[in-house]
């Protein structure tokens, strides 16, 4: 369970000249681990579930800008909504009036990113192009206005094929340039341990790493 501090600092010295912003993904790792790195410098840490990311959030300092990275059900984003930095996995329209509700709730506007299937695997979650074009429109018709659409988020295939995963993130890089300008887009998410200097090279500005820094984890949870 140790932090590694060197992998860490190497990262973040690369990934900084490049402008892409690091995001240290802590899920089913102690307070502790996250302290290291907190320590460090690193303020951008990226969360799954959310009752683990609560009992982190009351226990860490105040300045930490928590991602939300995961699956988020409608029910569970009133926990989250009080201090949630960036949600980056909206799929649906329906999550967004949720969001944007509790949002109003809270006297916030919430960022957040468009999730975008991009991967072969069936499981994955996201919109495809169309479906993200369509939920773009109606935004523009009903904007809400608690939410604020900050960008594009996808995850390649689970594979080896590195030309596979280059293709995947080109795609989505050409996706997210088609409506940065229209839509005021800025933060493109894509990329994790694995495949991370691959979704850079493709125009990735934020990168969401866990295992590199932190070890690996269980299989699943
Ligand atoms: C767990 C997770 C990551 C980090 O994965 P690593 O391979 O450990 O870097 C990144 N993004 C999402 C959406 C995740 O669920």
């Amino acid at each position: 369970m140790a932090v590694n501090l060197e992998t860490y600092q190497s990262i973040h010295k690369d990934l900084s000249g490049e402008k892409v912003t690091l995001v240290a993904v802590s899920k089913t790792k102690p307070v502790e681990d996250i302290k290291e790195l907190y320590a460090a410098g690193q303020r951008d840490f990226g969360e799954n579930y959310v009752q683990e990311l609560l009992d982190k959030e009351a226990k860490l300092p105040k300045d930490i800008h928590w991602h939300f990275i995961g699956h988020l059900q409608s029910n569970k984003v009133k926990y989250i909504a009080p201090f949630v930095y960036l949600i980056h996995g909206v799929d649906s329209y329906k999550l967004l009036v949720e969001i944007n509700k509790q949002a109003a709730k809270n006297n916030r506007i919430i960022p957040c990113l468009l999730q975008v299937h991009i991967a072969r695997e069936e499981t994955k979650f996201g919109f495809d192009e169309t479906e993200l074009e369509e939920a773009l429109e109606h935004l523009e018709h009903e904007p809400l206005k608690n939410i604020q659409i900050k960008g594009l988020m996808g995850m390649a295939s689970f594979t080896d094929d590195k030309e596979t995963v280059r293709k995947e993130f080109g795609y989505l890089h050409s996706i997210f340039t088609k409506h940065a300008a229209k839509r005021s887009f800025e933060i493109l998410s894509m990329g994790m341990s694995g495949d991370y200097d691959i979704a850079v090279a493709e125009g990735s500005n934020m990168v969401r790493i866990g295992s590199l820094l932190f070890g690996t984890r269980p299989a699943k949870m």
